[in-house]
């Protein structure tokens, strides 16, 4: 006949360590930290947007009536930025010799540009932010075509209206005019970011109790019962007696039944909680398979 295993039985364990022969293991180490998360909002410039700045100050966009903002007399506007408009293929007053074209261009939505598109011209119109008065040009009238940098002046439909807005000056130039009048403000793309910490904190009384017990898996560390429906049972020892030592070799996580044999702990059985506690312990161990004398 094979004898139970009464190495692993709970009263001869409890037995064992009364009377220091064997010892209950040291906690395992436990780390007192929290992850601290840290949302914040960062602002990018949307690449699109800048794309389109670019292209606009180093070169053309060709100018759709989707495209042109603005009721007739407003500044013109392209994707919510002030431009230049002008018409690139020439077909006559072009002279590249002194750089100059009879050609005009726009800066307002006039009288000229609504022609032209009443007329379904517009799509000859680019725009452009560059600043310095010189625009890009083909002389359509010679074969092979000719290009070339040409100033060009200010549309006089276009000074009327400024100077009804009270911003037109003499001598013009559209560098102050973009520096004045173009409050385009680039477009940004909002994103949430977030950034992890590791803390350490000071633990307190409920902290030990409840990281040791995970640290524990919640089981008590002498009959191994597990308490995990019913955390409340399972105590944190202090072996001195001092509530305020809360070193790890001066703690230990037992079960209510295992706490009140401790020594100096009989009171315990004296409190009707515990006692109904340690019913709940004995009929866990039984549920567990744990052996009982
Ligand atoms: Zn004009
Ligand atoms: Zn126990
Ligand atoms: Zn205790």
């Amino acid at each position: 006949m094979n004898l139970p295993d009464y190495s692993q039985c709970v009263e001869i364990n409890q037995l064992l360590i009364a009377m220091g022969v064997t010892q209950i293991p040291l906690l395992p180490e436990v780390r007192f930290e929290r992850e601290i998360v840290t949302r914040f909002q960062r602002e990018y410039l949307d690449p699109e947007d800048v794309k389109i700045g670019k292209k606009l100050i180093d070169s053309v966009i060709p100018v759709t009536k989707s495209d042109i903002a603005g009721k007739p007399g407003e500044l013109l506007e392209y994707k919510g930025r002030k431009v230049v408009a002008y018409i690139r293929d020439q077909k006559a007053a072009v002279n590249f010799y002194y750089h100059y074209s009879g050609y005009k261009y726009h800066l307002c939505n006039c009288v000229t540009l609504q022609t032209m598109r009443d007329i379904g011209r517009e799509h000859r119109y680019l725009a452009t932010q560059r600043k310095d008065g010189m625009f890009e040009v083909h002389d359509l009238t010679v074969d092979p075509i000719q290009s070339g940098i040409v100033k060009m002046d200010l549309c006089k439909n276009c000074v009327e209206i400024l100077k009804q807005k009270g911003i037109y000056y003499n001598p013009f130039n559209l560098e102050d005019y973009f520096s004045k009048y173009d409050s385009y403000t680039p477009k940004t793309i909002r994103k949430i970011e977030e950034v992890r910490k590791i803390q350490t904190y000071s633990p307190n009384q409920d902290d030990y109790s409840r990281e040791y017990r995970r640290a524990c898996n919640n089981k008590c560390q002498v009959c191994q019962v597990d308490c995990t429906e019913y955390t409340g049972i399972l105590h944190l020892h202090h072996i001195d007696g001092n509530p305020a030592n809360n070193e790890r070799h001066n703690l230990q996580i037992l079960c209510v039944d295992c706490h009140s044999k401790q020594p100096l702990h009989g009171h315990m059985l004296r409190n009707p909680e515990f006692k109904r506690q340690i019913n709940t312990i004995t009929q866990l161990r039984i549920d567990q398979g744990i052996l009982t004398v």
